[in-house]
């Protein structure tokens, strides 16, 4: 087989195929003269609600705002505490922190997601909250965790910037804790070609706090109830995750079938494939797989013309800006042992056939000498 190049994320192959609603969509918001607070924003707000089947929806300038602003929402702040797991992007834990709370660690299991079996001896008289992280499209133990919020009266925030569309037991995710976090960063299973994120909630006085917060603290012009922030999604985006929306479905069944075929393909005694939790439909934004000779393996497939990444090559604990928490090396054992193993292949809407069955080739040939 020749040699092929595949880049970690293409962005431009989704562009590509929808183009022609895209510059639809988006000429229609330059041409409307109105381009923050408007109908493109409420329509894509209705439509991520009924998605969801939820009460409320608010869309907001990012995932990492999302989270922050629910958490503020809440009433978490100094004092506080958050159980977080180790193992997510550093978002999580900086929604916390950035309301003044202390993030609560827990590890995570083989699943990649958090040990549910870690957390009660975490929790103390300060423990507001538990965010669960549905981490690479994989929704976390959702009935573990509610379990453990009811029985010590604790808000249950889903961090779900990874997983649109992933199913629980029958609920979407972001539909099962409190307030349900998304990202539309462009990378993730439902992209804006900018920056956005949105909350999703059943309680309208929640939903009714994050729309005010995000607004500088305003529901009528000039008057400022409580102290917000700016954290609006604007027109030209709202207008681009209408469609984006729409193909959620789509583009999670493509790169379900390249996950299958990866699963199917990839037999080298060296290499661990992710395992899925029974009774969850993973939505596979990331393809982790790990190796004790995971640096080689990157090198390899890189002079194969294979990109691959790392998520993540340090878990937060050992982040530089959490020293102040003061954790060290061996506090969590899995997250640092995956954070020396884990290794992403490509998987995004638009890799080919012939690129995949290459991915997989190249991987089976891969030796350590
Ligand atoms: C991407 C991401 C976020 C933050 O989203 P932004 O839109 O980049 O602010 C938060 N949590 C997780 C797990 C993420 O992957």
């Amino acid at each position: 087989m020749s040699n092929l190049k595949i880049k970690f994320a293409e962005l431009i192959r989704q562009f590509n195929k929808y183009e022609l609603e895209y510059e639809a969509n988006v000429l229609e918001v330059l041409r409307s003269g109105w381009y923050i607070n408007g109908n493109q924003l409420k329509e894509f707000e209705k439509q991520f609600s009924e998605v969801h089947g939820v009460e409320g929806c608010v869309g907001v300038n990012s995932g990492f705002d999302a989270l922050n602003l629910t958490v503020r929402a809440l009433g978490i702040s100094e004092g506080d505490e958050v159980i977080v797991p180790v193992n997510t992007f550093v978002a999580t834990a900086l929604a916390v922190t950035e309301n003044g709370a202390k993030p609560v660690y827990v590890d995570v299991d083989e699943t990649y997601n958090i040990d549910v079996d870690k957390i009660e001896e975490k929790i103390t008289n300060k423990t507001k909250a538990i965010i669960g992280v549905h981490l690479y499209g994989a929704p976390c133990d959702m009935d573990g965790l509610k379990k453990i919020a009811d029985k010590y009266g604790l808000y249950l925030v889903e961090d779900c910037a990874q997983a649109h569309g992933a199913i629980y037991n029958d609920h979407l995710v972001g539909t099962i804790g409190d307030v349900g976090c998304f990202s539309f960063y462009p990378m993730k299973p439902v992209g804006a070609f900018g920056d956005a994120g949105a909350i999703i909630s059943n309680d309208v006085e929640i939903v009714g706090k994050i729309e005010k917060l995000r607004n500088y603290g305003s529901q009528i012009k000039y008057h400022h109830d409580i102290k917000g922030i700016n954290s609006r999604l604007d027109e030209i985006q709202a207008a681009i995750l209408k469609i984006n929306l729409k193909y959620m479905n789509d583009g999670n069944n493509e790169r379900k079938q390249i996950a299958r075929k990866y699963i199917e393909g990839i037999k080298n005694p060296l290499i661990n494939l992710p395992e899925s939790e029974l009774e969850c439909d993973n939505v596979y934004h990331i393809f982790p797989i790990r190796t004790k000779n995971r640096d080689e393996l990157q090198v390899y497939l890189e002079k194969n013309g294979i990109q691959t990444q790392i998520h993540y090559p340090i878990p937060c604990h050992l982040q530089e800006c959490y020293k102040d928490l003061n954790y060290k090396i061996g506090d969590f054992p899995i997250a640092e042992t995956y954070a020396c193993e884990e290794l992403s292949l490509p998987i995004y809407v638009g890799l080919s056939d012939e690129e995949i069955s290459y991915i997989v080739e190249k991987i089976n040939l891969f030796l350590v000498g």
